[in-house]
């Protein structure tokens, strides 16, 4: 009999993996053959942080399978049923994809396979709950946080799958390339990455289970180690949600208030990847389309211009933005806090539109995720679900003082500011010698510029 093929995307791990379970059962003796497909239309605008990961990832997952991993580079299309031609196939396995181009590409290969008789089969999803599967007893789709969340407890979830048959044999019988080397764009960027792959992940989860007690309360604090940063490993399927749901259900974190949140958290990413699925225009356009007529400033030109450059290179002259967008380039992550003070400020102090800061995001991000990235701007921006209204404008210099309350978190990624102690990091124009290590002066009066945007909303609003 001749092997089936695995086709690895997004569940770069061996461990709770339905689809490498399902292609192992039907393969019996004969083996599974692991592919990955570099794409073009997805590397392309990867950027040099997510390509780096991938890369790593993908040389962890092969060294984890004994080298087995077959990479081409293609068409997926093309590749997947050249690679099944080759083996003699009769099925390729997959982890079902639900953002919009995965939806549309995996048609594309079903299609091309259907055309030797060959089937692909989706099992499973990078989800606990397929997105599209829970809905509104009318069948509606469901527009804000909570009554999602409890439909999703409501309607459950399977636990972790069964491991990796023990007599599992991995197939290399085809030729590959090598992965390719990483981007140099992301040594000349001087950014670092933490360690990547399944162990990687599965170390990060068991450490971060002892912070857990404290989740709930330091979650919100830039300045300390408060969070799991597991976000990069569940976007590339290293770990899947439902072995950290059930982990959590099996001790006693199930039932602490910082097990609970950070249950919540979770559902938070498998919202979004709901509204992403019934509404796949909102990764691009308005989700509320009535805010798509506001007037923003130009881009491409003056201040426009000049304010983004500034927001990217973290130099607004507002220290807490400046931390996190500097923090952006040098670790490709950023605390969720500082994620929205910085979306805030590009949309509402600057009056730039949301998607020229997700596709930054995207560009830098070690985790940048379609659904929660575009979904958290537009939160921010107040065009996106939930109750989050433009007319609510983060602080950025309050935002800083509350939680980074002795300024560390700005010290560390903004040098200029060093010499400033405790809280004073956050307001250099107060204090004397604020300015002494050439930080910049504030490109913009976040007074002036709140009321600005108040007036642009109230003039779309009617
Ligand atoms: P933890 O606090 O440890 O949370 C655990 C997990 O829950 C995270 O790993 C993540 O998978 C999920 N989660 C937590 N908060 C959210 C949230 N608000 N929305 C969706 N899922 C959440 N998250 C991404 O994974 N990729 C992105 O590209 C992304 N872009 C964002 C852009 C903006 C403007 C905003 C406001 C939020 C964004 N988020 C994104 C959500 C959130 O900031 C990150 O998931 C979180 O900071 C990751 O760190 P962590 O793993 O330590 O989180």
């Amino acid at each position: 009999m001749a092997p089936t093929v695995l086709w690895l995307r997004r569940d770069l791990r061996l461990r709770d993996h339905p689809a490498l379970l399902a292609a192992a059962e039907e393969a019996g003796g004969s083996g599974v053959l692991p592919l990955f497909v570099l794409d073009p239309a997805l590397l392309g605008p990867a950027g040099p942080t997510r390509t780096a990961w991938l890369f790593r990832s993908l040389r962890a997952w092969s060294a984890s399978a004994g080298g087995a991993l077959v990479v081409r580079s293609g068409r997926p299309e093309d590749v997947v049923r050249e690679v099944a031609r080759e083996v003699g196939a009769q099925h390729v396995h997959v982890t079902a994809d639900a953002g919009p181009y995965g939806r549309a590409r995996d048609e594309r290969v079903e299609a091309a396979l259907e055309g030797d008789g060959v089937g692909l089969v989706r099992t499973g999803t990078p989800y606990a709950i397929g997105p599209g599967t829970v809905v509104k007893a009318d069948g509606a789709p469901f527009q804000v946080f909570t009554p999602f969340s409890r439909a999703w407890a409501a309607h459950g979830h399977p636990g972790p799958a069964a491991p990796p048959p023990a007599d599992l044999r991995w197939v290399r019988r085809v030729e590959g390339e090598e992965v390719p080397d990483e981007p140099e764009e992301l040594t000349r960027a001087g950014l670092t990455l933490p360690e990547v792959g399944e162990e990687a992940a599965l170390r990060r989860w068991e450490a971060f289970q002892d912070r857990l007690d404290d989740y709930d309360t330091d979650r919100e604090r830039p300045d300390r180690d408060g969070t799991s940063q597991l976000s990069v490993h569940l976007k590339y399927g290293e770990v899947h949600p439902r072995t950290l749901l059930a982990d959590l259900a099996a001790s006693r974190h199930g039932s602490t208030k910082g097990g609970q949140t950070f249950r919540t958290e979770l559902i938070w990413r498998e919202f979004y990847a709901d509204v992403l699925w019934h509404r796949p225009d909102s990764a691009r356009e308005y989700y509320r389309p009535q805010l798509a007529g506001m007037r923003f400033d130009d881009p491409a030109r003056g201040d426009g211009k000049a304010h983004l450059e500034a927001w990217q290179e973290g130099r607004t002259g507002y220290p807490f933005v400046d931390a996190g967008m500097r923090q952006l380039r040098t670790e490709g992550w950023v605390h969720n806090r500082v994620r929205m003070v910085v979306a805030s400020f590009l949309v509402k102090d600057l009056h730039l539109e949301w998607q020229l800061g997700a596709r930054y995001f995207m560009r830098w991000l070690r985790d940048g995720d379609l659904a929660s990235n575009n979904h958290g701007w537009q939160w921010t921006a107040g065009t996106g679900t939930d109750a989050a209204p433009f007319f609510r404008v983060f602080n950025p210099v309050s935002q800083g003082e509350k939680f980074d309350p002795d300024g560390e978190y700005v010290r560390r990624y903004v040098p200029e500011l060093r010499h400033l102690p405790g809280k004073a990091a956050h307001s250099p124009w107060d204090h004397a010698g604020g300015y002494d290590h050439g930080y910049p002066e504030r490109i913009v009066d976040h007074r002036a510029e709140r009321e600005e945007a108040l007036a642009r909303y109230a003039a779309v609003r009617g």
